[in-house]
């Protein structure tokens, strides 16, 4: 008898964390190594905020909290929920957690039966469907296409539905993508899931601070507030923050559905770091223009990116909304050989041979439900992704 659990078949490792973990370590190795594959902010955690965490240590706040956090830390993202989106949650609506990808975790543990459905439009984060495969649901996957930006459309959404449908996911700005739905877009998907009273949506909005152009992110319940009673928005610290290792991500959801998350919570981790609680709180209710100087920073190097890839021989690259990921189509390329007469039949030959030719790091489209494309996170410094872009432009034009 197998030591392994049956549901360990269901699911790979990270993809995103794989790649990274193979970067850093041929980097260890003192290899030439340019990492474009995290969705990790090069930023360092603004200073007021690990000051507030210094704080709380002094101060020994290192015992247990509640396992939703602490009353500060939830109402902190409850006004802040409230500045930036207009929502208009309790802090016993808030359950705090480790990391976005526990609230997702806790969401369809706490919701899914087996076989039931969840929507999924690709391409989407690598850890969605897996996810769902643990809560013995079952990924209902829909691609979009780059005609329409990525966006999943209403008539998309509706032809996905079944009576088994249990969630829709959207996540805008999406990652890998993005795509980022304006408020009419988003109003067409809401417009549908007001016919189906049954639907949870489950809103990723980690992204939701990183969007460019002037333009502002909508939240699902904002657009369509009578679907608040029906849905799970989730945010967190790391992408905005540039707080990725104090593992801090939370949900806003109807007091009795978050009763259930912070049950499951109580069972596994029970609350998250008290000392990244600390640093939430400000992070959350101290000056928030750390935040436009990084937007600020991303939107440059995306330009950078774009321009560069774009002018390569062999791939697309359209202009994302927002995220600080470009999603580069390798279609014409698939089938060419390297130099050294390794065949490119896939995407995923495509970075491997790209990593270990030139040293750069990034992510086959197919870990995003998405074969023919690659992903490039454009949250690393100017000169990095000058030189990486100069390498990936020299790769492909070595192709035959
Ligand atoms: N969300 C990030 C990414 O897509 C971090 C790694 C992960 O958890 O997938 O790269």
């Amino acid at each position: 008898m197998s030591i392994v659990a049956e549901r360990m078949n269901r699911i790979l490792p990270s993809q995103t964390i794989a790649i990274t973990q193979k970067a850093r370590q041929l980097k260890a190795e003192g290899k030439d190594i340019i990492s474009l594959s995290a969705g990790e902010p090069d930023f360092d955690t603004p200073d007021f905020i690990k000051q507030a965490a210094i704080e709380a240590l002094a101060k020994g706040e290192t015992r247990y909290t509640d396992v939703a956090g602490t009353s500060a830390v939830r109402q902190a993202v409850a006004d802040r929920l409230n500045a930036d989106f207009g929502l208009d949650y309790r802090k016993e609506e808030i359950c705090v957690s480790t990391g976005g990808k526990q609230v997702i975790y806790n969401a369809l543990m706490a919701s899914l039966n087996a076989g039931d459905e969840v929507i999924i439009p690709a391409p989407a984060w690598v850890s969605y469907p897996d996810i769902v495969r643990l809560a013995d649901g079952v990924p209902v996957i829909v691609q979009t296409s780059p005609e329409n930006g990525f966006r999943l459309t209403a008539e998309q959404l509706r032809g996905a539905i079944t009576e088994r449908t249990k969630w829709f996911m959207i996540n805008s700005p999406c990652n890998p993508t993005g795509a980022a739905y304006s408020e009419q877009e988003l109003r067409a998907l809401t417009d549908v899931l007001l016919d189906y009273p049954d639907i949870w949506i489950f809103a990723d909005d980690i992204y939701a601070k990183l969007i460019y152009d002037g333009r502002v992110s909508k939240t699902i319940v904002q657009v369509e507030p009578r679907l608040r009673d029906r849905t799970v928005t989730m945010n967190g610290v790391s992408k905005a923050y540039a707080m990725t290792g104090w593992r801090i991500g939370f949900s806003a959801a109807p007091e009795a559905f978050t009763k259930q998350l912070i049950k499951l919570q109580s069972q596994s981790t029970s609350n998250p770091c008290s000392i990244a609680q600390a640093a939430t709180v400000a992070a959350m209710s101290g000056p928030q223009n750390c935040v436009s100087e990084m937007r600020e920073v991303y939107q440059t190097r995306r330009d950078l990116v774009v321009s560069r890839l774009s002018q390569v021989d062999g791939l697309e690259c359209g202009r994302p909304d927002g995220a600080f990921y470009a999603f580069v189509s390798v279609r014409s390329l698939i089938g060419k050989k390297t130099s050294t007469g390794r065949k490119i039949a896939s995407c995923e030959d495509f970075v491997t041979s790209l990593l270990e030719e030139t040293g750069v790091a990034a992510v086959h489209g197919a870990a995003f439900l998405t074969p023919g494309y690659f992903r490039v996170s454009y949250a690393t410094s100017t000169e990095l992704l000058e030189e990486a872009c100069r390498r990936i432009k020299r790769f492909c034009e070595s192709l035959s």
